[in-house]
């Protein structure tokens, strides 16, 4: 079985990745992506464990755009613009169907479309009444959360240390309210004193006249009550995974060692416990030269 023509879906740094070292390998490459290249990185405003030199995510993103563009340029990539909406994998190809109605046919697929953020009703933790939806914190400027009078975070997940990072002088207070599975997250910011994070049993959340109620079951401590102006969601994220054949594990994430052989995962679809940017990288590098040298029967 040669691979000679492999579709790759999501192009962050996992998809861009496998689509540079497909090319690499002589493979002709169509990178299918719902929104711009690196779209994701856009908010983080700050990085530090990415090697390379970058310090910003939209720096990032440039950069893989430009890779992008090289491989276009070189006659090796085809990137198109679409929300794929199914993935099937047969004897001899993977199909990627999108929304849009049209059907791209490969020898393989890498499958690179990352997470969403959660939103309340996807918690358990959370009872939010119905018109109130939670803007997330990491779209949120600093000059918003200084003007604001009481600022409460739903959620400790790992935004919130890289929103302290980037906006190192906003002179916030930062209420954070957090499940017991976020707590090790919440260690990571514990030093940071515009933090002030309070374990939670629950929350019930109902807008007001004066903006969000929150009545608050405290892990340690009983009921609270809190009015706040601004309330923000940092609740985590879920895989976002397309219709058809890719196979889920029982936390949703999409393990590579139990997909069809023609299905290659990468990045943050893989696992909750490995979305950074490094390993999203390495794990579409690595995914096409396993493929490879399976394709090619050689020892990898
Ligand atoms: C606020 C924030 C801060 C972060 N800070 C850091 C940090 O400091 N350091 C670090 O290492 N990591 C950080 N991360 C995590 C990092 O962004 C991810 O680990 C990394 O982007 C994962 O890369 P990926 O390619 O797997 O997925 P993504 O970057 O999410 O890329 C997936 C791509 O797939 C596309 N896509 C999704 N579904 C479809 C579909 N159905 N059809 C077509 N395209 C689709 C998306 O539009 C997206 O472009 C941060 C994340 C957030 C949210």
């Amino acid at each position: 079985m040669r691979v000679t023509k492999l579709l790759v879906v999501g192009a962050g740094p996992a998809g861009v990745a496998a689509a540079l070292m497909a090319s690499s390998l002589g493979m002709r490459t169509t990178l299918i992506e719902a929104g711009q290249v690196g779209e994701k990185l856009q908010a983080i405003g700050a990085l530090e464990n990415v090697p390379g030199g970058w310090s910003k995510g939209a720096e990032l993103a440039e950069g893989l755009a430009t890779d992008v563009e090289r491989l276009q340029a070189g006659g090796r990539c085809a990137l198109v613009h679409g929300q794929v909406e199914r993935i099937v994998g047969t004897d001899d190809q993977v199909e990627v169907v999108l929304a849009s109605g049209g059907t791209l046919v490969g020898n393989a697929a890498v499958v690179a479309t990352g997470v969403h953020s959660l939103r309340t009703q996807d918690v358990d933790w959370i009872d939010a009444s119905a018109e109130l939806t939670l803007p997330p914190l990491w779209r949120t400027s600093a000059g918003e959360l200084e003007a604001a009078r009481h600022t409460v975070v739903l959620g400790g997940d790992r935004p919130l240390g890289t929103w302290l990072r980037a906006h190192p002088h906003a002179a916030v207070e930062l209420e954070v309210l957090y499940p017991a599975v976020d707590a090790y997250k919440i260690a990571e910011v514990a030093e940071d004193p515009r933090v002030r994070a309070y374990e939670i049993e629950h929350v019930v959340a109902q807008t007001s006249v004066d903006g969000v109620h929150l009545t608050v079951e405290q892990t340690v401590g009983g009921l609270l009550t809190v009015t706040a102006d601004v309330v923000l969601g940092n609740m985590g994220s879920k895989p976002a995974v397309p219709d058809g054949d890719l196979v889920r594990g029982p936390d949703g994430y999409c393990p590579p060692t139990v997909q069809h052989p023609r299905i290659l995962i990468a990045g943050d679809l893989r696992s909750a416990r490995f979305q950074r940017i490094a390993s999203a990288q390495g794990s579409g590098a690595e995914a096409v030269l396993a493929h490879y040298y399976r394709a090619v029967d050689a020892p990898n």
